[in-house]
């Protein structure tokens, strides 16, 4: 496959333990908007998504709901997936790291990598909600920062280690490509813990059994970690034809596993690096942090049947600098449902077209098409700055309104200008498709032309309007 023309996208794959929410959705929001741009430019795109399944936490989860480990996994797992499909995520292949191809790679790739792998001991602080060991060092009042409150277990145990250390030049040589890990600030931080020396990474479990078995010595499962980080590979296509992946997208708590593990796991292998590997920050929502406690309102099902998928989608990605912290305010989201969606874009869209289906349309050249910000808007895309995308579309928006109201459409009946107006909306509809998709399909389907970028500089066919339906209603 031709390189350039292809792009492949993945997003963490979640642990099916607990519930999805909003926080995972957030992610797979993001990830959506980047594959759907890269179709909309006419790439060949692989957007990979998924469940985490192995490993003590779902061990432990899985007992305490009565059920076996994969019972448990299938029913939470399906969970995941769906909430996805209703927020019209539109991943390529959704990986359990429990499929069968992707255990046999797993272990394929252990024995890839065996001149790296040797026998020892372990003993330390494992924290089972970060499924990670933890040094004296890397805690706060000897607590996970991630999960404060909640006790490290003491491990003693035989285990298989991976020489990590090994790569440490090779890493920061990595590094010094300034796209390689994004944003810059998380970069830095990572430099600093790889400068300071690298340990050896432990890679197999012997006091539970929900695991990969390790192919090299029987009594071992294989660390979930190392399990997971490889679904990226397994599941790039049937054989592995879309790797390297384009760009990772993770939390922040992720971070060293990505930036640090597994490219030293990529170069022990001989495969190719990720081109990018994104680490984001986390939302809170109403300005607690998230977590199960908050009940119903953080679950997409929820907020998606109050709101509308792509009023979840426009606030997720025009209300937060992606890669920073944000807090998800239901108020704020209600309002930007009902001031830009609702007031701005659907009025517009109802308004033009209702006119249109009186007075007809005239083709003409569209001049009003120039004020359009294209390069920009592409620029700010290809930047991950959501938020100045959709503010820029959402200027020439505004300057659509103000053109119906400057020249009293609705008194002059001038179908020409109606005409630029729906050649307009085009534009529009064809820029939000990677942010609201049901809604641009909407404004196509009424307008009859095709979501594709070229389509833009293409006049419209000024045939038959019909009045749309209304796309936002009030909240
Ligand atoms: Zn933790």
């Amino acid at each position: 496959m031709a390189n350039k023309n292809k792009f492949y996208i993945t997003t963490a794959i979640d642990y099916v333990n607990a519930e999805p929410h909003i926080g995972h959705a957030y992610q797979k929001i993001v990830a959506d908007a980047l594959a759907r741009w890269n179709r909309l430019k006419g790439k060949k795109v692989f957007y990979l998504t998924g469940t985490d399944e192995h490993g003590q936490k779902i061990a432990r989860s899985a007992k305490e709901a009565k059920l076996s480990e994969k019972e448990f996994a299938d029913k939470m797992s399906k969970k995941f997936k769906d909430a996805w499909k209703n927020l019209n995520i539109s991943f390529d292949r959704f990986i359990r790291t429990t499929d069968k191809d992707h255990e046999k790679f797993v272990q394929d790739f252990i024995k890839k990598i065996e001149k790296d792998i040797y026998k020892g001991s372990y003993e330390g602080l494992y924290c089972v909600g970060c499924e990670r060991f933890y040094t004296e060092k890397d805690l706060a009042d000897g607590q996970c920062q991630f999960h404060p409150g909640k006790k490290l277990e003491f491990l003693k145990e035989e285990t298989y280690y991976f020489r990590l250390s090994r790569y440490q030049k090779q890493l920061l040589k990595l590094y010094q490509n300034d796209k390689f890990v994004l944003p810059k600030e998380r970069r830095n931080e990572i430099i600093n813990r790889v400068k300071d020396g690298l340990q050896d990474l432990s890679i197999t479990r012997t006091n539970f059994s929900w695991g990969i078995d390790f192919p090299l010595d029987k009594k071992h499962v294989i660390y979930v970690w190392f399990d997971a980080l490889l679904s990226y590979l397994s599941g790039a296509g049937k054989k592995q034809e879309f790797w390297p992946a384009d760009i990772h997208l993770l939390g922040k708590d992720n971070g060293w596993f990505h930036a640090v593990i597994w490219p030293a796991m990529l170069l022990s292998a001989g495969y190719k690096l990720p081109k990018t590997v994104f680490i984001h920050g986390f939302l809170t929502f109403n300005g607690q942090k998230i977590s199960k406690s908050l009940g119903n309102v953080i679950s997409p099902e929820y907020l998606v049947g109050k709101y509308g998928s792509d009023s979840i989608r426009y606030y997720a990605l025009r209300n937060f600098v992606f890669g920073e912290d944000g807090d998800f305010s239901e108020i704020v989201l209600a309002e930007r449902h009902n001031n830009e969606l609702a007031n701005k874009l659907g009025n517009l869209v109802s308004r033009v077209t209702s006119l249109a289906e009186k007075y007809g349309a005239e083709k003409t050249e569209n001049k009003l098409l120039k004020k359009l910000k294209i390069k920009e808007i592409e620029k700010h895309i290809e930047d991950y700055e959501f938020d100045k995308t959709i503010n820029e579309i959402f200027a020439f928006v505004d300057i659509c309104n103000e053109y119906v109201q400057k020249n009293k459409i609705w008194e002059t009946k001038n179908n020409k200008q109606l005409y630029e107006l729906l050649d307009s909306i085009k534009a529009i509809a064809i820029l939000l498709w990677p942010f609201i998709p049901e809604t641009s399909e909407k404004i196509a389907k009424a307008l009859g032309f095709e979501i594709k970028l070229e389509n833009i500089s293409k006049p419209l066919k000024a045939g038959k309007i019909k009045k749309g339906e209304i796309l936002f209603k009030k909240i």
